[in-house]
C-alpha cells in the first residue's frame, strides 16, 4: 500500500480490464516518472473520449455523431447486417476489406457465468432494425469461444424463423481467442466462406 494519491492511481488502474495489482503499479510508477505534459495529454485523450464519443443511435458502434460513420455512409449495403460483439470486432472486420454492409454490434456475449443474458445486449434493438431496414441476410460474427458460440446459437433460434437469411462466419478462426486476434487474410477467408446456419 502507498500514500495517498499514488494508491489512488494503482487501485483505478487496477479496475481497468487485463490490468492485474502489478501491471498497475507498474504503469502508475511509470507516470510518476514521465514529463507533465505527456500525463496531462493521457488525462485529455480519455476526459475528450468520455465528453465527444457515444454510441451510434442504430448499430451502437462508436460513434461522435447520432449515427457512426458506416450507418452514415450510403455506399453501405443496406442488406446485410453483421453482428458482433464489441465495437473494435467492426475494426478488425473493416481491416479485411471483404465487407460492405452495416453492423450491429450488441455490447458483450451471452454468459452465465458472469450473469450476463440476452436481456443484458443489444438483441432488442436489433429485432427492432429488422422492422424499418431492408435486411436480407445477417451475419453472426461472434468471437470464436464459448460466450460466442452461446450467442450464436441463441440468436440463429430467435432470427431463423423470421425468414431472414442468417449466416455464420467459416471455421478456420483460433478457437478460445477473441475475432481481432485473427490476422486479416484469416478473418477475410471466414467472412467470404461464410455458411448458413441450419
Ligand atoms: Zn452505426
Amino acid at each position: 500500500m502507498y500514500e495517498g494519491a499514488v494508491q489512488d492511481l494503482i487501485d483505478e488502474l487496477g479496475r481497468l480490464p487485463g490490468i492485474g495489482p502489478k501491471s498497475a503499479q507498474r504503469i502508475a510508477f511509470h507516470i510518476l516518472q514521465v514529463d507533465p505534459a505527456d500525463a496531462r495529454r493521457l488525462t485529455a485523450a480519455i476526459t475528450k473520449v468520455k465528453d465527444t464519443v457515444r454510441f451510434c443511435a442504430r448499430c451502437w458502434n462508436v460513434s461522435e455523431q447520432e449515427e457512426c460513420r458506416i450507418c452514415r455512409d450510403p455506399r453501405r449495403d443496406a442488406s446485410v447486417l453483421c453482428v458482433v460483439g464489441e465495437p473494435r470486432d467492426v475494426v478488425a472486420i473493416e481491416r479485411t476489406r471483404e465487407y460492405r454492409g452495416r453492423y450491429h454490434v450488441l455490447g458483450g456475449a451471452i454468459s452465465p457465468i458472469d450473469g450476463i443474458g440476452p436481456d443484458d445486449l443489444h438483441v432488442e434493438e436489433l429485432i427492432g432494425r429488422l422492422d424499418g431496414e431492408p435486411v436480407s441476410e445477417i451475419i453472426l460474427a461472434l468471437n470464436p469461444n464459448i460466450e460466442g458460440e452461446a450467442t450464436s446459437s441463441y440468436l440463429s433460434r430467435l432470427l431463423s424463423p423470421l425468414g431472414i437469411r442468417v449466416t455464420r462466419l467459416a471455421s478456420g478462426l483460433p478457437v478460445g481467442g477473441d475475432l481481432d486476434y485473427a490476422d486479416e487474410v484469416t478473418l477475410g477467408r471466414a467472412f467470404s466462406g461464410r455458411r448458413d446456419v441450419d
